[in-house]
């Protein structure tokens, strides 16, 4: 009898366990969201286009994915705003300063909720220091309750505490929602990256994204990819979103300044684009690479090279010249 009440004792707490178990998954499964197969491409006459300068998506309620028309800044920003119980993040400003052609704040407050008539408090950050990622800054800056974290590496380290940079991740708390921020230089040196526990979506900015990744720092680069990968590595993710979308469907990278992007690829990439990256990087000549979702340069790199072919062709010039003048005078010092 005692033997029979331990099995039914033995099989009710394997049950309890089972559906304890079951909830805790349940929990941690990402809120699922949805992108637009097409986003607003621009146009070939920007005068001619109806499209709004900024097109606002709701992946789920409590996430958003606003996107600067190609019309508006042929960089085509692509920037996050992310809703907890206590906070609002929005992660970059875009390339577009003007608020009368870029209605950013604008935009941003009215997605805020209001309780008790006051507006959620704003937190600004940006992945990185380039002026398409913080133009819009100071459409913010004189507004209640909204805090702007500058770009710069000084103010990065010192607002997420990242005490040994670029070690570590840091975590911001929007209320009933966690973002963890990772470093990831080499892109910019005070690049960083979103992770959003509640959807599992990572917002990777200019390190990765559909485009061309441009380095500044190849081996630092290297070091973020690998941080990336490891933290994710026991981490759901759902999309990696990132900063711009630059290709099109065929894999044609759109050219810089296009105000038009026709047959425009997804912007989400995968876990596995990210995989392939610590192999990209390490094959990369350090001048130029393509690659399926994405090609790697490195402008500085191309630069010098530009200018040492530039210094060599100028030195066969002037030798050439030289010697041309040099037996002209010959030729005419014979013939006096
Ligand atoms: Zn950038
Ligand atoms: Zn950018």
């Amino acid at each position: 009898m005692n033997r029979l009440v331990s099995l039914a004792l033995a099989k009710a707490l394997l049950s309890l366990a089972i559906m304890v178990y079951c909830a805790g998954s349940a929990w941690s499964e990402p809120m699922p969201g949805s992108l637009p197969a097409q986003w607003n491409v621009g146009a070939e006459n920007c005068a001619a286009s109806s499209q709004a300068p900024l097109q606002v998506h709701a992946y789920e309620p409590q996430t958003f994915i606003l996107r600067q028309n190609p019309c508006a800044n042929p960089e085509a920003n692509f920037l996050y705003l992310l809703i907890g119980s206590q906070k609002a993040l929005l992660i970059d400003t875009g390339a577009v300063a003007d608020p009368n052609k870029m209605p950013l704040a604008q935009t941003v407050l009215s997605l805020l909720p209001v309780k008790d008539s006051v507006r959620l408090p704003l937190l600004v950050v940006h992945t990185h220091k380039h002026r398409d990622h913080y133009a819009g800054d100071g459409q913010f800056a004189s507004l209640p309750n909204v805090k702007v974290v500058s770009p710069d590496l000084a103010s990065v380290r010192a607002f997420f505490g990242f005490d040994h940079w670029p070690e570590g991740i840091a975590q911001l708390d929007l209320g009933d929602r966690r973002v963890d921020v990772v470093p990831t230089p080499g892109h910019e040196s005070a690049h960083i990256a979103f992770y959003d526990e509640r959807t599992a979506l990572l917002f990777s900015g200019d390190f990765l994204m559909p485009g061309r990744l441009t380095l500044e720092d190849t081996a630092a680069d290297q070091r973020s990819a690998a941080r990336v990968i490891d933290f994710l590595a026991s981490r759901p993710v759902t999309h990696i979103l990132g900063g711009h979308i630059e290709r099109d469907l065929a894999g044609h990278t759109y050219a810089e300044g296009a105000t038009y992007h026709p047959n425009e690829r997804p912007l989400e990439l995968s876990r596995e684009d990210l995989m392939k990256l610590p192999s990209a990087l390490a094959s990369f000549n350090g001048f130029y690479a393509s690659h399926e979702n994405y090609s790697i340069t490195h402008p500085m790199h191309n630069l010098l090279a530009v200018l040492c072919a530039a210094f060599v062709l100028l030195s066969v010039l002037g030798f050439v010249s030289y010697r041309l003048l040099l037996s002209w005078r010959r030729r005419r010092l014979a013939s006096s």
